[in-house]
């Protein structure tokens, strides 16, 4: 390693570690060592000294242990006649680096508590997010293991001007990329300099304004390690692996842009232990020779056309971006865009004029594979702002083409739309709604281009079940009306097949291993009144995709011999999870709390949990950040039950679930649910109703209790004696 770079990096780690000591010191003296710490929400501590030490800081005085660590790897000063080689001595600096730092931030949290916006977006008046929460966690880091990103390029300073960020973001986003940035050069920041340039930030676009220092680096680094605990199993403390499952799995690299200062080296160099190289705008010495980063681990005086051509091949990072024949960007990154007021040419559906999509299969002989029409008006026949009725209909045929693939290739419609760099679409069916920037616009984009990308998109990813398909795309009022009422007759069948579908007469449930990666022993089995915890997967589309993927993860489970029909077990349904769980499991029960209830990963929408004092349940949702009467938050529940086990008095389900009729009937169902957040009360408010009302007590959404009676048990049981919840009076739930 470069001499230069090395006694950098190690006078920058000396400055950040005495800083964190004395910041330490400072708070230790004003709050004490019991004082809790920690950054928002998470169940990975200070995640960079949990991985990598293993060390759970939860209060002030648990710091001293990482910051004795710190001292300890600190390697004395280079000096100008030093024999030895300088890389292990400066990677420890770079690690004692990101533990200082880590404490510095936390310490932040605890004397400016709304230093961050502690959420996915900026604010009116703050624009730095600090440290992702486990909600982000897990919605943005399984796309790190997916593949839906590649990576982070995590960004440093700033660039000479608002332009040059904004193209540098641009094209990073377009390569699916995700964009961390902190610090600032010449009194600018990247973050800033997109906001001047009228960018939109935040996780939802991929572009992650940490902080306004250096030190906010630690969160891209607590991301990385947190995805590869999370979701590759490893153990916090085994800081081989979670090193080189970065290496080999997370794509990232640093993009110092500006003068590096003694600070940034010591970053950089900690960021190699990862096996993140750096490209620099700035005639800083190289680091060619490879040993730890795949390729180069220094490059440097990378014009700023070419730097992201430059890191990706430096990183080694193979991008395979399917050529979309439409006149703008495409890819997930664009998916969180939003199109406000003003900055629309064309909104359709929206509760504004009516909107429909819908996928219906034809004969072979009636499409024409490739064909786009536009029935009506053109955008181009309308001025800025207007408004238009829109269908869209997807036509298809094809050998292998059936109808429960309809709705599957249907789903698909919302985040295709989406990736359009310029698009906004919400909702599906007959509530979808559409926005077309007038950048968009003004790039060429016509209403027809839907047509191409669905084509290419579908073709791409779903050629194995159809030969053709066509668009059509009408635009007139009477004939979206028209197709309206076709599509709705359709939606109302397709909902009465899987709602009119019952355990006891369906022979054939299905499986899915999907969470296996990271949840090795979990086995969910869906059946038509049991949808996936995940919410994502119901019995008809595990069907489907099983016929689409024949060796995937959704493998038919016959049910077999009924062993007990009021716990929900069956025979066969025994004997596949013995064999998907590789013999950790030889039975569960489906619609049971207490008695050996299903595996639950960490991916579930909701968790319930026994209540003994209440003689009933209650559920929590994953964006309920706040403490529920079990005792536990919701990242603390799943911390708990989420690696795949079955823990008697917890399980994991889909919001869906909650109001199929056979949500916990094994324990008496609907009626023990004595609390749920406010806001899952409202999501499932029509289904409640109507569940509600077929258990014959209408009035139980009301006797529920949210958090707005009690976050305990005491406080909410006179709620529910007042009331007169039919779980008081249910036999003992224990
Ligand atoms: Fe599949 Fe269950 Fe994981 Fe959802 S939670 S992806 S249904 S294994
Ligand atoms: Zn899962």
């Amino acid at each position: 390693m470069s001499k230069i770079i090395a006694s950098a990096a190690i006078r920058g780690a000396h400055k950040i570690v005495d800083r964190a000591g004395k910041k330490w010191q400072e708070a230790m003296d004003k709050w004490g060592a019991n004082e809790p710490v920690g950054f928002p929400n998470t169940a990975y501590y200070l995640p960079i000294i949990y991985g990598i030490l293993g060390i759970k800081v939860e209060k002030l005085g648990d710091m001293e242990a990482a910051l004795k660590r710190c001292k300890s790897l600190l390697p004395p000063p280079v000096r100008e006649n030093h024999p030895l080689p300088y890389l292990a001595p400066a990677l420890d600096a770079g690690m004692a680096t990101f533990f200082a730092e880590e404490i510095i931030e936390a310490i932040r949290y605890l004397e400016e508590p709304d230093f961050y916006t502690k959420q996915e977006e900026i604010t009116d008046n703050n624009i730095w997010l600090g440290a992702a929460d486990d909600v982000i966690l897990r919605k943005r880091g399984i796309e790190f293991v997916d593949g839906t990103a590649p990576g982070f390029a995590a960004i440093c300073g700033a660039a000479p001007d608002a332009e040059t960020a904004k193209k540098i973001a641009q094209e990073l986003q377009a390569k699916n990329l995700y964009v961390f940035m902190c610090a600032e050069y010449d009194n600018k920041r990247f973050s800033e300099q997109l906001i001047e340039a009228g960018v939109q930030i935040g996780w939802p676009v991929r572009l992650v304004s940490y902080g306004p220092d250096i030190s906010a680096a630690v969160f891209a680094m607590g991301f990385a390690t947190r995805v590869a605990m999370s979701f590759g199993g490893i153990q916090p403390g085994d800081f081989r692996k979670v090193l080189i499952y970065n290496k080999d799995r997370v794509f990232s690299f640093i993009l110092p842009l500006g003068y590096v200062t003694d600070e940034w080296y010591a970053n950089a160099t900690g960021a190699v232990n990862w096996g993140f190289p750096t490209i620099a705008d700035t005639p800083i010495p190289e680091i060619l020779p490879t040993g730890i980063c795949t390729y180069e681990h220094v490059v440097s005086n990378v014009p700023h056309d070419k730097i992201v051509p430059k890191a990706i091949e430096v990183r080694g990072l193979k991008i395979s971006v399917a050529e979309i024949p439409i006149p703008t960007g495409f890819g997930p990154a664009f998916e969180g865009e939003r199109i406000r007021k003003g900055e629309w040419y064309l909104e359709c559906g929206g509760g504004f004029t009516p909107m429909v999509e819908w996928v219906t299969s034809k004969r072979m002989d009636e499409v024409e594979d490739g064909k786009f029409e536009v029935i009506g008006p053109e955008i181009t026949d309308m001025p800025p702002e207007s408004r238009l009725p829109l269908a869209i209909a997807v036509e298809v045929a094809g050998r292998e083409m059936e109808e429960d693939y309809e709705p599957i290739l249907e789903r698909q419609i919302h985040h295709l739309i989406n990736y359009t760099q310029g698009c906004f679409h919400n909702g599906q069916r007959d509530i979808a709604w559409l926005r077309v920037s007038k950048e968009l616009y003004e790039k060429g984009f016509r209403l027809y281009h839907i047509g191409s990308l669905l084509h290419a998109k579908l073709h791409q990813d779903f050629g194995r079940i159809f030969d053709k398909l066509q668009v059509k795309l009408y635009t007139e009022e009477d004939k979206v009306r028209e197709i309206l009422a076709k599509a709705k007759a359709v939606y109302a069948a397709r909902d009465a097949r899987i709602e009119g579908m019952t355990d006891e007469t369906t022979d054939t449930y299905y499986s899915c291993t999907l969470c296996q990666s990271f949840a090795p022993p979990h086995v969910c089995v869906i059946s038509p009144e049991r949808t996936g915890l995940c919410g994502s997967y119901n019995w008809m589309d595990c069907k489907a995709a099983y016929e689409i993927n024949p060796t995937g993860p959704n493998q038919p489970v016959p049910k077999g011999e009924v062993i007990d029909p009021v716990l929900g077990q069956w025979k066969g349904v025994n004997e596949f999870l013995y064999k998907a769980s590789r013999g950790k499991f030889d039975h569960y029960n489906s619609y049971s709390i207490i008695h050996d209830p299903m595996t639950t990963c960490g991916c579930c929408e909701c968790i319930a949990a026994v209540l003994p004092l209440c003689n009933g349940i209650m559920t929590v949702n994953r964006e309920f950040t706040e403490m529920t009467p079990c005792g536990m938050k919701f990242t603390t529940l799943a911390g708990t039950v989420g690696g795949g086990v079955s823990t008697p008095g917890f399980v994991g389900h889909g919001k869906y679930n909650t109001c199929q009729r056979k949500f916990l009937i094994g324990d008496g169902g609907i009626k023990r649910i004595v609390w749920m957040p406010k806001m899952l009360k409202e999501e499932i408010a029509d289904r409640l109703k109507a569940r509600a009302i077929e258990v014959g007590v209408p009035d139980l959404p009301d006797m529920i209790a949210d958090e707005t009676v009690g976050t305990t048990e005491e406080e909410i049981l006179p709620f529910l004696e007042e009331k007169g919840h039919p779980a008081l009076t249910m036999e003992p739930i224990m």
